[in-house]
């Protein structure tokens, strides 16, 4: 089954043309309503390209109609099927890189398969969402992390977090030794030379608590970057096992280092490209290359605003593996539709922390499996 569009053009020519679209339009001004009826088509594709170009998806979904009237029809993996199968839309001769997620070691790692046109479209998605918070314009960089992490042989979502965001950065002077100490003497250098201009600093939120903030806690160190952005991501469970929220976070970092542009970001290995950031009024925003559906954790319905379950989240990017559409592990709720106090338009939701184990096993591994 492919999509032979009307003017004889191929699927990929296709989604090639509505794609470019997408990324060319403003990432947060589209309406709920208009940006479904843009994303719909997209979505139909995708489906139909995974259906004959991979088998897994193939097996999964080969009789499920690709979706007709809303993206919640769309069916979905579940995000452990990653970590499972070699989930992959591409012969062995267009394989570019394969993303590995940074589980615990108890864990079998996710695996990611990426062709050089998915990888080059995460970049660039990256760019064009993450401009809209933190400016056009390449800021000297400190990166909360230790340059071991980009030499491991095996390509971590780290390494590919931190990649992605160096575009944004110059100069880039990482915070941490290698052995994940504090290297006071790179911070101070960097915030003396800084204390008074535009600094971009990026690291993983658990990294940037653990080995970032605590430290210079216990060194009773301070630094001043007062106009300096923080972006920042990963998920809050270590940190909430230490009680530590989003707002002490922040409070926390003002007053260690005068930061007061500080943006968290939700995002999956298994999406690369496709983040959703917080806005001023602590919302997390959809992109318009990206959406989420709430489901009901035991019948996997979709849930309307404001009722916590399953977070499914949809992204237009990947092409060389069926990643389109997940069901994540993550609990959370859409809070507003169109009209967060920030102006963004779209969908705005929380994340709500992790499903406990337990209640995972009630759900289908393979999503709606027809
Ligand atoms: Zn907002």
């Amino acid at each position: 089954m492919t999509t032979q569009s009307l003017s004889g053009r191929s699927p990929q020519e296709h989604y090639e043309t509505l794609y470019s679209a997408l990324l060319e339009a403003d990432m947060y001004n589209i309406a709920q309503a208009d940006k479904e009826a843009l994303l719909l088509p997209l979505f139909k594709l995708l489906h139909d390209w995974h259906l004959t170009r991979s088998v897994h998806y193939h097996r999964l979904f080969g009789h499920t109609e690709s979706p007709e009237e809303a993206l919640a029809e769309l069916p979905y993996l579940a995000v452990r099927l990653f970590k499972q199968l070699a989930l992959k839309s591409i012969s062995e001769d267009q394989l570019f890189r394969v993303l590995q997620s940074s589980g615990t070691t108890a864990q079998v790692p996710a695996r990611v398969f990426l062709d050089k046109d998915t990888s080059a479209r995460q970049s660039k998605a990256l760019v064009r969402i993450m401009q809209h918070f933190i400016g056009k314009q390449r800021l000297p960089m400190l990166i909360i992390d230790s340059p071991a992490v980009m030499d491991k042989s095996e390509f971590s979502a780290r390494a590919a977090g931190i990649q992605g965001m160096a575009f944004f950065g110059r100069k880039p002077v990482y915070a941490l030794n290698n052995d994940m100490s504090l290297n006071e003497e790179a911070i101070c250098a960097f915030a003396k030379q800084h204390n008074n201009t535009p600094v971009l600093l990026f690291g993983f939120t658990f990294m940037v608590w653990l080995h970032f903030v605590k430290a210079l806690q216990r060194r009773n160190l301070k630094i001043a970057l007062p106009k300096g952005v923080l972006v920042h991501s990963g998920g809050w469970k270590k940190l909430s096992e230490q009680q530590v929220d989003n707002s002490t976070f922040k409070q926390t970092l003002k007053s260690l280092c005068g930061l007061s542009h500080i943006y968290n970001f939700y995002g999956m290995a298994e999406q690369v490209g496709s983040v959703f950031v917080e806005c001023e009024a602590g919302h997390l925003h959809a992109p318009l290359l990206a959406d989420i559906v709430i489901r009901d954790p035991i019948s996997l319905a979709p849930l309307p605003i404001g009722k916590v379950g399953l977070i499914q989240v949809l992204s237009v990017i990947p092409t060389s593996y069926p990643g389109h559409s997940i069901l994540t592990e993550d609990k959370g709720q859409v809070l507003g539709v169109d009209d967060c106090s920030c102006g963004r338009k779209g969908q705005y939701f929380a994340v709500l922390g992790r499903l406990p184990k337990t209640e995972i096993r009630g759900c289908s591994d393979t999503g709606d499996k027809a």
